[in-house]
């Protein structure tokens, strides 16, 4: 992919060199899904599809970080020490756009919110965490059992987009028995509950 170069002191091949060498295979060809999806919601949804591109391409960034330095970034960068109660599911998104201000030198906060808002989601959410938020839902590598009703629902609006992945996710991870992360439910009350 080649990104606009006005959000990040690299250059695009610089820039996609460094989030390649921070991932797997996968992982990477996932991040590029995604930031195609983000284009064409961007597209939809009147906003600049070159910036929600870069977004969707950077939001898993730091999600392949050693568990050790999210642990030292959260001790010694002044973020909440609760953090430390959660594990790298939560923190690629909220730490995770710490690290890409750090490394990729981007500090447009449309950007770096919606990587922070990427997994939980918020109940305060702009169009750019919204086409974030669900372009990682739908991008065309899912294949979780009613992901044609998400996209069906995201393409024509996509706050309801946003309201189906939460109930969604958070019926899955109740499933599981998992904890949910108090942004996540305080997001559900918002968007998804009726
Ligand atoms: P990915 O990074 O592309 O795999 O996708 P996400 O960043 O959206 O989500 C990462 C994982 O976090 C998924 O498995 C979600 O189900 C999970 N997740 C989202 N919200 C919560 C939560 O409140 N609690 C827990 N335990 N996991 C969550
Ligand atoms: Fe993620
Ligand atoms: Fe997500
Ligand atoms: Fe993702």
């Amino acid at each position: 992919p080649v990104f606009k170069e006005t959000y990040s002191p690299l250059s695009s091949s610089e820039l996609v060199a460094k989030e390649k060498s921070m991932m797997d295979e996968n992982r990477f060809a996932h991040c590029v899904r995604v930031s195609e999806t983000a284009r064409t919601l961007a597209k939809l949804n009147g906003y600049d599809e070159d910036k929600a591109a870069l977004a969707g391409f950077v939001h898993d960034y730091a999600k392949q970080i050693p568990v050790e330095e999210y642990i030292k970034v959260i001790k010694e960068e002044g973020f909440d020490p609760d953090l430390l109660n959660w594990n790298r599911a939560i923190w690629h998104g909220i730490v995770g756009s710490w690290f890409i201000k750090r490394d990729l030198g981007i500090t447009d906060p449309e950007i770096l919110t919606a990587v922070y808002r990427h997994t939980t989601g918020d109940v305060e959410m702009t169009t750019m965490d919204q086409i974030v938020f669900v372009a990682d839902y739908i991008e065309p590598g899912r294949t979780f059992a009613g992901v044609e009703e998400a996209r069906k629902t995201s393409y024509a609006d996509l706050a309801s987009g946003v309201g189906y992945e939460l109930a969604h996710t958070l019926a899955f991870l109740v499933q599981k028995r998992s904890k949910i992360y108090p942004r996540t439910l305080a997001a559900y009350n918002v968007w998804a509950a009726e």
